[in-house]
């Protein structure tokens, strides 16, 4: 968003935020502009005392149109990847860094995914931090560079620390977290596994990373 000031989300965060606050808040939200293109703000869904949340890059053409999350084919992989790592995807919180859809348009008139830049996540970072606050997951598992990077900073590589438990950093976006998570570990989108040439491998390897979530989870 080159040339255009992002005033950020916190001003739309209410003090204390329930579901329905959530997404309310989400939905007026102005923090940037993607709001302007998107049909919906997308706010996380799953219950509210989580012990895993799950942090994807942002909504997709479907999430945009429902307004829910994680409910297009990289949701459904998801589902599979966790049940198939023996987490009951159920019982996962599951969430975007940033809350609306940026795209472009196709050539054919279609809605293409436009990944979000660093302004977009750092505005939208209010929302990540009220949702951790609301949830208070025992541990997060980021899903792609951009969920990483929301957590982490932009030096952060998946390539470098893919599967591996992570210390929670002190503060996330200049905010600390009221009852931060134990842990987080980052690994691969599940859309990137829809768009690889070895898909099964990759799937593999994203429910074997879910399964050293698993067991990180305190019963
Ligand atoms: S993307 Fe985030 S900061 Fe931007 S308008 Fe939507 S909810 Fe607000």
């Amino acid at each position: 968003m080159a040339g255009k000031q992002a005033p950020g989300a916190q001003r739309w965060v209410p003090d204390r935020v329930t579901p329905q606050r959530l997404r309310a808040g989400v939905d007026q939200c102005r923090g940037c502009e993607l709001y302007e293109n998107a049909t919906h703000g997308v706010p996380g869904r799953g219950p509210r005392d989580a012990p895993l949340m799950v942090v994807g890059e942002q909504p997709g053409d479907q999430e945009d149109k429902a307004g829910e999350a994680f409910v297009g084919p990289a949701g459904k992989l998801l589902d599979r990847a966790l049940a198939a790592a023996g987490i009951d995807p159920e019982s996962v919180y599951r969430t975007n860094a940033v809350k609306h859809f940026r795209w472009e348009r196709g050539r054919r008139g279609n809605r293409l995914h436009k990944g979000p830049t660093r302004t977009h996540v750092a505005a939208c970072g209010p929302w990540l931090v009220a949702e951790l606050d609301m949830v208070q997951p025992q541990g997060v598992v980021l899903l792609g560079a951009t969920a990483a990077q929301s957590v982490y900073g932009s030096d952060f590589r998946i390539t470098e620390s893919r599967g591996v438990r992570l210390d929670w950093p002190d503060e996330i976006r200049g905010s600390s977290v009221v009852q931060p998570p134990d842990w987080a570990l980052a690994t691969m989108h599940p859309s990137a596994v829809l768009r690889s040439r070895q898909r099964e491998d990759d799937l593999a390897r994203l429910v074997e990373d879910l399964e050293r979530a698993a067991g990180l989870l305190i019963p």
